[in-house]
């Protein structure tokens, strides 16, 4: 099976008429007008067209011409109607790439969004997900919300430490419960805490 690579489509006209005469053979009214169209392809979606251009196939002689031996007056009568234009679904690749890029831009910015707003509201029972320096690494934990009062939030610290994101997961997955220690911070602190925090999630 072919996963990815390149291909060559000659895609067919609405209307087949011919364009013109066959500067090969001589032929009278038996050349016809193509365009042909080179893409990458990963496993059957075309990513984008790298080459689009205009060729010729003589009926009589099958003799097969790239755009840049067409004469240029034929070639001119010819772009400006007969032929396919590139359709849309070659650039199938690229469109979805830039979806998938905005969707994850977005999916971000909804992120940060959603931290702003818990960091300005507490709730108890929201998880943080916090890094902190410690013997010149970067580790991460999870602070829980425990209890709230007017001026402070008072945090479960999880038992575990990761130095990895990847390891937090595993962490999470682990130890969601296991959480001994607390500490206590000023609204304002928590405030200051804001770069250290990479994500709040609320249930
Ligand atoms: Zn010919």
């Amino acid at each position: 099976m072919i996963i990815f690579g390149t291909r060559t489509k000659v895609l067919s006209n609405k209307s087949q008429s011919t364009t013109g005469n066959c500067d090969y053979c001589g032929t009278v009214g038996s050349l016809f007008a193509y365009r042909q169209i080179k893409y990458f392809h990963i496993f059957w979606i075309p990513i984008f067209p790298y080459s689009s251009q205009i060729i010729t196939i003589c009926s009589h002689c099958k003799k097969v011409s790239d755009q840049t031996q067409i004469n240029p007056q034929t070639l001119q009568s010819l772009s400006l109607g007969a032929v396919r234009k590139t359709p849309i679904g070659y650039f199938t690749g690229i469109v979805l790439i830039g979806l998938l890029i905005s969707a994850i831009f977005a999916a971000g910015i909804s992120g940060a969004k959603k931290k702003q707003e818990y960091l300005k509201d507490p709730k108890v029972g929201d998880v943080y997900e916090v890094s902190y320096a410690k013997n010149g690494k970067t580790m991460r934990t999870i602070y829980r919300i425990a209890k709230l009062t007017a001026d402070s939030v008072t945090f479960d610290i999880n038992d575990y430490e990761a130095d990895s994101r990847k390891g937090l997961r595993k962490l999470r997955e682990r130890y969601s419960d296991s959480y001994s220690e607390k500490r206590q911070v000023s609204r304002a602190e928590l405030e200051k805490m804001k770069s250290k925090i990479s994500s709040i999630e609320r249930l």
